[in-house]
């Protein structure tokens, strides 16, 4: 398998070297050349346990790595989680709830993040090179980014977050990790300043190369393919195709139901949920993609603007056709607004819909007092949406984190009562006397000089 940039100026790549690259060199995201077909293969998977499931998935795009070594990197992920099933379907009746949390930091990203440190430090092997991971953060990734490369030794990892403006758990679950290769970086200053500081930082060529930076948000291609895996086990369970309720910010975890579309494994209809940020749902409403002010609500991993995995959707919806996506790319970093101008609906298979804070509110007390279930603000956003659209069949919702982490969201909702009673043991445990992390100022060089003096090049 090789991949491509949606850029197209790319030389072909292996999956090891996409891994390892993340951002494509000419700007692009790396996609497969192909989607292989599965769907001859289906009754062979249906059945199959989570973990077998997962690797037969990643033997189709990751063919540069013996099958052998590659099952075991999956294999032994998944010892990272909690629950036998991995990601068990709770059925509620009218919804059912596909709980993605049982990983070490309770979100869905460890799913990902648990397999991309292994694979790093397998690419890497005896190489002698390592890698240093940077990355900004305002909340899940960098717990669990740092959760799945602490302690191995060909890695680093720098993540940069908002000094001040995580939740106080999020903060904690970061800088109470003690390893010596784990450098959290608090920063005077917003989200956006970080995410500048580090998208600044890989542009300088010589110091990405000096240092070998790694990257490990969504554009890594290993993400999406590790989030493959859940739509597909969900999907086999059943008779008719499963519809998907998927909440959504930087459109990677739905992008990675979009790809087991492609593979002809049977799926329903998608329901693209966003919050007040709204920006995804009005692009796939009208095709224009505009970009507004960031709005923060109580859902905060889906507070983001410009959602940067939707390169890889444009670059199916445009015909696989570079030159399409670069003219779509570049009209948006240009005027903040850019149109498919076909006329034709963008996806007839998603239905998008926006959730404000009120209704996500809502939808926590109700499913709380008639379903007895206590979702997480995320996961309701997408409960929400899933009722706006309901056609007769019960869709599957993402639960994309425990609620015990957004202790302030459920108590607002549901009362003190029940936010003092959602609590999950990693979070209880997590010791305020051990935290590190190093203040830095919002400021480019001060960040090239924490990594110069901290990491081995
Ligand atoms: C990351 C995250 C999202 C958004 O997912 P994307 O893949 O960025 O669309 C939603 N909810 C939670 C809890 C998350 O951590």
């Amino acid at each position: 398998m090789r991949y491509l940039s949606t850029r197209g100026g790319t030389a072909p790549l292996s999956f090891t070297q996409a891994v390892l690259t993340g951002l494509a060199p000419d700007g692009g995201l790396l996609v497969p050349e192909r989607f292989p077909q599965v769907a001859e293969q289906l009754d062979a998977w249906r059945g199959l346990p989570y973990v077998e499931l997962a690797q037969r998935i990643f033997r189709l795009y990751a063919d540069d790595i013996p099958g052998n070594d590659l099952d075991a990197i999956v294999a032994d992920a998944f010892t990272a989680f909690d629950h036998p099933d991995i990601a068990p379907l709770v059925d509620l009746g009218e919804i059912s709830i596909l709980e993605l949390f049982h990983g070490p930091t309770l979100s869905f990203k460890d799913i990902a993040l648990q397999i991309l440190g292994r694979l790093f430090e397998y690419i890497l092997g005896d190489s002698g090179r390592r890698l240093n991971i940077l990355g900004a953060t305002s909340g899940d990734t960098g717990s669990a980014a740092i959760h799945g490369v602490r302690g191995r030794e060909s890695l680093s990892i720098f993540m940069l977050y908002p000094k001040g403006r995580t939740s106080h758990l999020q903060e904690l679950q970061m800088t109470t990790v003690t390893d010596a290769n784990v450098h959290c970086l608090a920063i005077d200053g917003s989200f956006d300043e970080c995410q500048n500081i580090v998208k600044s930082t890989f542009a300088d060529l010589e110091f990405k190369r000096r240092y070998d930076l790694g990257a490990v948000n969504s554009i890594n291609w290993a993400r999406v393919l590790a989030q493959m895996s859940y739509y597909t086990h969900v999907g086999l369970k059943s008779a008719e195709p499963t519809a998907f309720a998927v909440p959504t910010g930087n459109f990677g975890n739905i992008f990675a139901a979009i790809a087991v579309r492609e593979m002809g494994v049977p799926v329903g209809r998608f329901t693209l949920a966003t919050n007040d940020n709204d920006i995804l749902a009005r692009f796939f409403r009208t095709g224009v993609y505009r970009r507004g002010t960031v709005h923060h609500t109580i859902s905060p991993s889906m507070d983001i603007q410009v959602a940067s995995n939707l390169e890889r959707y444009l670059w199916l919806r445009c015909g696989r056709d570079p030159e399409r996506v670069k003219r779509f790319m570049s009209q948006f970093a240009d005027t903040g607004e850019a149109s498919l101008g076909d006329g034709a609906p963008v996806d007839p298979g998603i239905d998008p819909v926006a959730v404000d804070m009120n209704a996500t509110r809502a939808t926590m007390r109700d499913v709380h007092s008639r379903l007895g279930y206590v979702l997480d603000p995320h996961s309701a956003v997408g409960v929400a949406a899933a009722r706006k659209v309901a056609n007769g069949t019960v869709p599957v919702c993402i639960g994309a984190a425990h609620p015990a982490k957004f202790p302030d969201a459920v108590t607002e909702a549901l009362g003190s009562e029940t936010g003092n009673a959602v609590r999950h043991p990693v979070l209880d445990s997590l010791d305020p006397a051990t935290a590190r992390c190093t203040e830095l100022p919002a400021d480019r060089q001060a960040v090239m000089d924490y990594i110069r003096d901290n990491s081995t090049p």
